[in-house]
């Protein structure tokens, strides 16, 4: 099995984690989910893209350029033989001796890894849809930095398990902001909503793509926050996000919602693979 180290490809035994590393005890880093489909990525520029923003938001200045990175990405997929799936990848602010909060020196070389792993379309609940439930969003207030220290989202998504949902869709004072580890987006009498980029959600590239889909079908996109009741009164609820794509939601806690073949959320879904084929191939 092939990983990303620093700036190069090697076996994963290879590998060895500082104890001190800054993204071991801090969760000081940043990371990206990358989708293939056909061995090739798909909007990988945006990701990376993504991956700078969110490390220079933090101040941990990458010392790679953005096309090593896409090629070592690449590299790694074809390594590993991936047709569908995943890269995960993230970088830290390295390693710091003694624990210290405060930033190190900049001589720091921040810790690169990367791993990729065939994961298949999940076809049953892109047709059917999931079910979610609603949670109270106890995160931070920089949602915007899609950093490693996810707690407040895995505590989320736990919750949700616990009721037997696959997402947390998370509310702050009931105005829905986005779901545990993905965008959320409702269909009102043919309009779609989804919570405005803030420091409240996270800026998703998928929602990125939904928007382009939006367009090319005339379908209006209104980035507006609803709230907890206009989730209950919506006519279709969607989650957003690179593994899920644009999921239908067919129940949120007791609240249930059709998915149909002339349903809004499922033209976009057919757009979106138009999209994914565009970059990818059929
Ligand atoms: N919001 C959160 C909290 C996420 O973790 C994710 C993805 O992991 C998203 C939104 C969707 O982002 P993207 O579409 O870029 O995968």
């Amino acid at each position: 099995m092939k990983v990303i180290w620093n700036n190069k490809i090697v076996d994963h035994e290879e590998v060895v984690i500082n104890p001190e590393d800054r993204g071991y005890q801090f969760g000081d880093g940043v990371y990206e989910v990358i989708r293939a489909y056909n061995h090739i990525y798909f909007c990988l520029d945006e990701h990376i893209n993504r991956l700078y923003s969110s490390a220079n938001k933090i101040e941990l200045t990458i010392p790679y350029s953005k096309e090593e990175i896409k090629t070592l990405a690449n590299q790694l997929l074809k390594e590993s033989n991936i047709s569908t799936g995943d890269l995960y990848l993230q970088i830290t602010r390295g390693i710091s001796s003694p624990r210290n909060h405060t930033y190190p020196d900049v001589a720091v070389l921040p810790s690169l890894t990367g791993k990729a792993n065939e994961i298949i379309r999940n076809t049953e609940k892109l047709t059917n849809g999931i079910k979610t439930s609603i949670e109270e969003d106890i995160r931070w207030l920089r949602c915007d930095i899609k950093m490693i220290s996810l707690l407040g989202n895995i505590m989320l998504k736990h919750e949700a398990h616990k009721k037997g949902a696959e997402e947390a869709i998370l509310h702050r004072e009931g105005i829905i902001t986005e779901g545990s580890s993905s965008n959320v987006g409702i269909v009102k009498d043919g309009v779609i909503y989804t919570h405005p980029d803030s420091h409240f959600i996270l800026p998703g590239i998928t929602k990125l793509v939904l928007k382009r889909c939006a367009h090319a079908l005339g379908i209006p996109m209104s980035e507006e926050s609803f709230t907890l009741d206009d989730l209950k009164e919506a006519d279709e609820v969607f989650c957003t996000s690179t593994t899920l794509e644009i999921m239908p939601v067919n129940q949120v806690d007791n609240w249930t919602y059709s998915v149909t073949d002339d349903s809004i959320v499922r033209r976009l879904q057919r757009a979106y693979e138009k999209e994914i084929e565009k970059q990818c191939g059929p």
